[in-house]
């Protein structure tokens, strides 16, 4: 009769199933306009809520069984898909094998519950288990990837979003999996089930909220790279080197501990540069920095500060230990090279050290390294000087490994 399908098409869950639609929506444009960042993830998420926004609508014009089974495979692959952006997100491999299994067995068993046996109850509980699993290895995943020193709001909000859904879902498996209550006809109305459908789907609208706020991060953190890091050689560039300094330094007053810094030229680099073409130069300062890289402490900071200019902050380093780390390092340099077309290109450092006092400021104790970089270029160049000395500091750390 006409008046019982209007009813029907104004019931509880058909509305609810409408703001999911819309809700699906939004997300698929949401997410669409960040494809061009080619965050990974992104496209994965987007067509999952794309594929959602489909299995909605589906429900909202037919509950066929045809229709049913086809939407419940849809929202299976969404989920998916979803768990599956999320690991890309997080550069992990995306497929996990038995989720394809498992994905079989429940094509199987909707199938068998539908045509065969007809337990409108026995599906539920078998899709709901299946997308409680899926929302615990989202927020599983968020919580063991998520990326140290990132502001940890939105990571905390997916995870938190994604163990709500999983929560509803795993209790809808259970209530219906072991009999404490039936559905006879899927999204029957009783108040149980639009329970469970409007938390299930309000939880949707949170984990795309959380997806972006993902992609928002990962953004920034590129941005924070580009504004930070030094392309060419993957250190500190000056402006952030200064700034870590900086902060450095007052935490280093404030424990009244040590604090040194070394600056370190590159010796005769024009000559590198005439020799074997800028592209070989370039790839010698690369070179120069990942090998002091590699070499110092986790603690250490290293900037390039100049064109062929580096400069290391030693925390808890007294001078003459910094200049016998500096040299260590300027050895290690000389007696390493970089290979290019045109032949090996072999480096060396000149580098002046000074310990941070009291009363400095960092541009003051780097105007006396800097000096002492000039005395060791005076000096012949390939040699440490500590500031206030007149001699290369090999004479202090003789006797000491280079
Ligand atoms: P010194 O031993 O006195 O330090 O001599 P130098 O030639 O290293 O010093 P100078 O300051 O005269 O020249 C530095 C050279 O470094 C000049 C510049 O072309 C080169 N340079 C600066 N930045 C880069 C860079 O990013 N890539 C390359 N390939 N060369 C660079
Ligand atoms: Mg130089
Ligand atoms: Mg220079």
């Amino acid at each position: 009769m006409d008046h019982t399908h209007c009813y029907a098409a104004m019931s509880i869950p058909t509305a609810l199933i409408g703001i999911a639609i819309l809700s699906c929506l939004m997300s698929v444009a949401v997410l669409g306009s960040l494809f061009h960042t080619q965050v990974p993830g992104i496209r994965h998420w987007c067509v999952a809520s794309g594929l959602l926004a489909v299995t909605a609508t589906l429900l909202i014009f037919r509950r066929s069984d045809a229709v049913v089974v086809g939407a419940s495979v849809l929202l299976v692959v969404a989920s998916l898909l979803a768990v599956q952006g999320f690991r890309r997100f997080f550069h992990r491999r995306p497929a996990v094998i038995w989720e394809y299994g498992a994905l079989g067995a429940i094509l199987v068993g909707l199938v068998y519950w539908t045509y065969v046996s007809p337990d409108v109850s026995a599906r539920g509980a078998m899709i709901s288990g299946f997308l409680a699993y899926i929302r615990f290895a989202i927020a599983w995943l968020v919580q063991r990837y998520r990326p140290a020193g990132r502001p940890k709001y939105g990571y905390h909000f997916v995870s938190i979003a994604a163990v709500l859904g999983a929560v509803i879902h795993a209790v809808r498996c259970v209530v219906y999996g072991f009999g404490i209550a039936h559905e006879t006809t899927f999204l029957e109305e009783t108040p149980l089930n639009v329970a469970f459908l409007g938390m299930a789907i309000l939880t949707l609208p949170c984990l795309s909220v959380g997806m972006v706020m993902l992609a928002h991060d990962r953004l920034a953190e590129r941005m924070e790279r580009l504004a930070t890091i030094d392309d060419l050689t993957g250190v500190l560039g000056r402006r952030a080197f200064i700034a870590r300094t900086e902060a450095l330094f007052e935490l280093a007053k404030a424990a009244k501990s040590k604090l040194s810094i070394a600056i370190l030229d590159i010796d005769n680099f024009k000559g590198i540069n005439d020799r074997y073409g800028h592209a070989a130069g370039d790839q010698a300062l690369a070179h120069v920095a990942l090998t002091i890289s590699s070499e110092i402490r986790q603690t250490d900071v290293l900037g390039r500060i100049g064109g062929e200019e580096f400069a290391l902050l030693l925390p808890l380093t007294g001078k003459e230990e910094a200049a016998r780390l500096t040299n260590r390092l300027r050895a290690i340099v000389a007696a390493s090279v970089s290979r290019a077309p045109a032949g090996d290109v072999a480096c060396t450092l000149s580098a002046g050290v000074d310990e941070f006092g009291d009363d400095d400021t960092v541009a003051s104790v780097m105007a006396r390294a800097d000096t002492a970089l000039y005395v060791a270029k005076d000096k012949g160049r390939n040699c440490v000087v500590l500031a206030g000395s007149s001699q290369p500091s090999d004479d202090i750390v003789s006797g000491l490994p280079a």
